[in-house]
């Protein structure tokens, strides 16, 4: 057969190598969760490929991955019965970097190094194949794609620049299907072949695969045996007539070698959520969106009747860095499985809107076509209903930590996802109900701790009708504002809107429990307090007064008028009834720029 052939790495795995090898020198064992994902992900593909091409499964095997340590040699292999590569794949997969997870992790190196190095981070990321060099001087790879009718070997070494490729030969090593890695473990790293570090690495890493998982171990199985009687015992019983036939048994232990299932593969959405703890969602959490942070909630259900599924969401704790997140629903935070089979993370608004495209969560219906597109998708009545039942979830779930008893839990919330809910008030006019109870402003009673909406109703004075607003860009600016004055004198609360998309959000929303909103910088406020005779003679007094102001400022202001809203201040400019507020007004200004 052909001799194997010498191809050099892209110059950025040479690189990237190194970089693994010095960054997570401390943390090696993450190799195996890195080999344990990508024979899983093989799997996935495999399960997803065959659905429009079943021929790929035309030898028939388990989908599973077996582990096997040899501690004596310092040899460790992984097997997986996925999709395997052709030679093709080979040159392109582990010769090159384009690969995702790898990307990801050279940016979060540069992100950590910026912010000063914490190389415990970098641990939480995939790092990929290359991982495996970690802990190994020498690595193959040897896989069968139900495509191809060859088995391939892919060998490399460590601080090699160059890796060869060459055909499976012996009959003996040739898979139905999928891959086998091998690694020959470096001297002092031998210690990883030992089987129950291996079943410890698995079962802390690697717990929610949704393929079983099995490791060689070795096992003592129990066995009763009958043995003869000893002599001397047997006189010892001798008066006891009835002993006489009696034979005696002995329990021995017998030791062998045999797989063992390392891993839960009931995927935990399955599961009764009675039995599930607190700290398993929390781990299911970070375990499948590569985390390091617990989730701020969760919420696992089952929906039943028109259309079933079940799922699990989480509120994350943070906001993902960078401020596009919010406008791009493309997230990758659901994960859409179809009868138990991985089918998309790759959605645009179908699952959920836009502004709540931070939940993440996954989603198993057993009513949607294995086989289903995007098409199928956006056009789905079934996606729709599911649609409806989650975003309503999502909203209980947050519903659920603005109950706490921990208010911290909400101003975290707040903090992140404030903005998010805001743009749910303008986008989302159906669920208005479900996201006014949640939004948080500060007042001029409260300028220190955010009040909500409800908690402003409560405080209303008996005769107040509407909740009063001022729209500012600060808590000072809009304390000092004159237009305050008199409402602060009748002792109102007027809410202060500090965030530029909070005057939008509002004006969308435009009442809460059919009281109207309010803005205390318009023109016609009315605060229920006119006295017609006293208006008609300040009128008289100052009406020529005026006409000289407006006279001098021209077009620069549409009327001059005599107002009763001001207490302490002579004047004040305000914004016409139909007009922009002055908040607006700057917001237009900055967006023209
Ligand atoms: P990632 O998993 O993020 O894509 P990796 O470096 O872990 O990056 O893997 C690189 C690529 O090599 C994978 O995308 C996949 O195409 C291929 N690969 C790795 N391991 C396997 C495997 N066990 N079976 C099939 N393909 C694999
Ligand atoms: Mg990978």
């Amino acid at each position: 057969s052909a001799p194997a052939e010498t191809y050099e790495y892209q110059a950025e795995v040479s690189r990237l190598m190194g970089l693994i090898v010095n960054s997570l020198y401390s943390n090696k064992e993450v190799f195996l969760r890195e080999l344990i994902s990508n024979a899983s992900d093989a799997l996935d593909k495999l399960r997803f490929l065959s659905v429009t091409e079943p021929e790929l499964l035309k030898n028939a095997v388990d989908f599973d991955i077996r582990i096997q340590g040899d501690k004596d040699n310092g040899i460790i292999t992984i097997t997986d019965t996925g999709i395997g590569m052709t030679r093709q794949e080979l040159v392109d997969c582990l010769g090159t970097i384009a690969q995702s997870g790898t990307a990801k992790f050279l940016k979060a190196l540069k992100d950590s190094k910026d912010a000063g190095g914490d190389n415990n981070l970098i641990g939480q990321f995939g790092v990929g194949f290359y991982s495996a060099f970690l802990v190994s001087d020498r690595v193959t790879v040897s896989t069968k794609s139900p495509k191809s009718d060859k088995q391939y070997v892919w060998e490399g070494e460590a601080n090699a620049s160059s890796y060869t490729i060459r055909e499976e030969t012996d009959p003996e090593k040739l898979l139905p299907r999928g891959t086998r890695l091998t690694l020959y473990l470096k001297r002092d790293d031998k210690g990883f072949a030992h089987p129950e570090r291996i079943q410890k690495l698995v079962k802390n890493y690697s717990q929610f695969v949704s393929f079983p998982i099995y490791t060689w171990q070795e096992k003592g199985y129990t066995k009763e045996v009958e043995v003869d009687e000893d002599p001397a015992e047997a006189k010892k019983d001798e008066k006891d007539e009835n002993t006489e036939k009696k034979k005696k048994t002995k329990t021995i232990v017998e030791k062998c070698w045999d797989w063992e299932l390392t891993n839960e593969t009931q995927p935990i959405w399955l599961r009764n959520p009675k039995e599930v703890t607190k700290e398993d969602y929390n781990e299911f959490y970070r375990k499948t969106f590569n985390e390091y942070l617990d989730p701020l909630a969760s919420s696992h259900f089952t929906t039943e009747g028109e259309v079933e599924f079940r799922s699990v969401l989480y509120v994350p704790p943070i906001a993902p860095l960078g401020k596009d997140d919010i406008i791009n629903p493309k997230t990758k935070n659901i994960r859409l499985y179809v009868k138990r089979v991985f089918i998309s993370d790759d959605f645009d608004g179908e699952l959920f809107p836009r502004y709540l495209s931070f939940v993440k969560g996954v989603v198993d219906s057993n009513d949607l076509p294995l086989n289903v597109s995007r098409e199928i998708l956006q056009e789905s009545r079934i996606v729709r209903i599911m649609r409806k039942r989650l975003v309503r979830k999502a909203f209980d779930m947050i519903l659920g930590i603005s109950m706490s008893d921990n208010r911290e839990d909400y101003e975290k919330f707040w903090e992140n996802f404030g903005k998010h809910l805001k743009l749910g008030c303008i986008e989302d006019r159906e669920n208005h109900k479900r996201i006014a109870p949640l939004l948080r402003f500060f007042s001029s009673q409260s300028e220190e701790e955010m009040i909500s909406l409800d908690e402003y109703v409560e405080n209303m004075k008996p005769d107040q009708k509407d909740i009063y607003f001022i729209a500012s860009d600060s808590v000072t600016s809009a304390k000092n504002a004159p237009f305050l004055e008199r409402l602060l004198e009748k002792d109102l609360e007027v809410l202060f809107l500090v965030d530029p998309i909070d005057e939008v959000a509002i004006q969308n929303l435009k009442s809460y429990k059919e009281k109207n909103f309010v803005d205390i910088s318009k023109e016609d406020l009315d605060l229920g307090d006119k006295n017609e005779e006293r208006e008609k003679e300040i009128k008289q007094e100052f009406g020529q007064t005026c006409d000289w102001i407006k006279k001098h400022l021209g077009d620069k202001v549409a009327s001059v008028q005599i107002s009763n809203r001001l207490s302490s201040s002579p004047c004040v400019l305000a914004s016409g009834k139909f007009g922009w507020s002055a908040n607006m007004e700057r917001l237009m200004k900055a967006q023209t720029v």
